[in-house]
């Protein structure tokens, strides 16, 4: 049990954390990466495993009780299972849990589950192999992301999330076959509005769809029924159609956003912690841990400075606090 409570200002109860380990990806998709990739960070920027458990212990401390690993692609940082084992030994962490695009999960599933690692979430854009290779822009991608999430199943991870981020052009027109899915298979599958960042705006602005219309088109579908989502801890409202094994949700950042209930804060791979994704605010914790600071003042004042919600405009960076890409702070 956590000894305390980290409370902003705002009375939410901030008891998770999301963690970048690296800022690069084995994909391109297109509402994330630009297809050249992105500046890298150097290998010194990055946090080590020691650093980030050391930053993970003293916020728990303080009250955290969740950790996601995410990125850039988690899966691309060698020996994760390492870092997941280090985690589990914190006390006061109750759950680990993975963001992945699955393309090597098939390789380290197992080994992942052994490390204390609780639950995985997919993103899985399309249903079609020459879709996945049109918006992740790694072609043959689709495969090993099919083996990646048959793997998360073999290997005993439970609830199974996927998610899809909402394209008019590219997959608006599979809601319908993702519902499908969710009737033979007890997969949670999420659509995603896009959120406008720097690399993204064209597709913000000319292809957002509104998870509106996407529960307006899953209800012609069939009779859907709102439930409580699985075990997470996330902003997910979910739905279950009569007699289906899963679920599907929606993540509304853009129409409707869902910051009042915001519970957790991000921690770059170079060490930013950010109260919230978007916007401005990041304190270094880096520096002062690898000087021997204190990190509990620099933690307690970017709680304290965490901001009521965040700004976006679709189609615009102006809210987005100059960020490119979402891998580059752990979306
Ligand atoms: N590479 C891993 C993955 O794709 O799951 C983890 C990092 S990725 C940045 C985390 C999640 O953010 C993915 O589900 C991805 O689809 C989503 N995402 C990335 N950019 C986004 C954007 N601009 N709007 C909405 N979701 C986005
Ligand atoms: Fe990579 Fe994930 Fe961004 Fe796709 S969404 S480019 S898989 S970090």
């Amino acid at each position: 049990m956590a000894a305390r409570a980290m409370t902003d200002s705002f009375g939410r109860r901030i008891e998770y954390l999301r963690i970048s380990v690296t800022d690069k990806c084995n994909l391109r998709c297109v509402y994330c990466m630009p297809m050249e990739g992105l500046p890298w960070l150097k290998r010194a920027e990055l946090l080590s495993y020691e650093e980030i458990v050391e930053i993970v212990r003293v916020m728990a401390a303080l009250g955290l009780q969740r950790v996601r690993l995410t990125g850039g692609e988690p899966l691309v940082r060698r020996d994760l299972p390492e870092l997941v084992a280090m985690i589990a030994e914190v006390e006061g962490i109750e759950d680990i849990a993975l963001s992945t695009n699955a393309v090597l999960l098939a390789e380290h599933a197992d080994a992942l589950k052994t490390a204390g690692l609780k639950r995985v979430n997919i993103s899985l854009d399309s249903l079609r192999p020459e879709r996945i290779d049109a918006i992740a822009r790694r072609p043959g991608s689709h495969a090993k992301i099919l083996a990646g999430l048959t793997a998360a199943e073999r290997a005993g991870f439970e609830p199974i999330k996927v998610n899809t981020v909402i394209m008019r052009s590219q997959n608006f027109d599979e809601v319908d076959d993702f519902a499908q899915i969710t009737r033979e298979r007890p997969w949670h599958i999420r659509f995603i509005e896009v959120m406008p960042t720097g690399a993204n705006l064209e597709i913000s602005r000319d292809d957002f769809v509104s998870c509106t219309e996407v529960v307006a088109r899953l209800r012609r579908i069939g009779d859907l029924r709102p439930v409580q989502g699985p075990l997470g801890n996330g902003p997910a409202t979910y739905y279950r159609f009569e007699g289906a094994a899963g679920t599907v949700g929606v993540i509304t950042p853009m129409s409707h956003n869902y910051c009042d209930r915001c519970n957790r804060m991000r921690l770059t791979a170079d060490g930013l912690l950010r109260p919230c994704l978007f916007g401005d605010i990041q304190t270094n914790l880096r520096d002062p841990l690898r000087r021997g600071d204190s990190l509990v003042p620099l933690i307690e004042e970017t709680l304290r400075i965490k901001p009521e919600r965040h700004y976006l405009v679709q189609g615009s960076d102006v809210g987005s606090g100059r960020l490119v890409a979402l891998s580059q702070v752990g979306g």
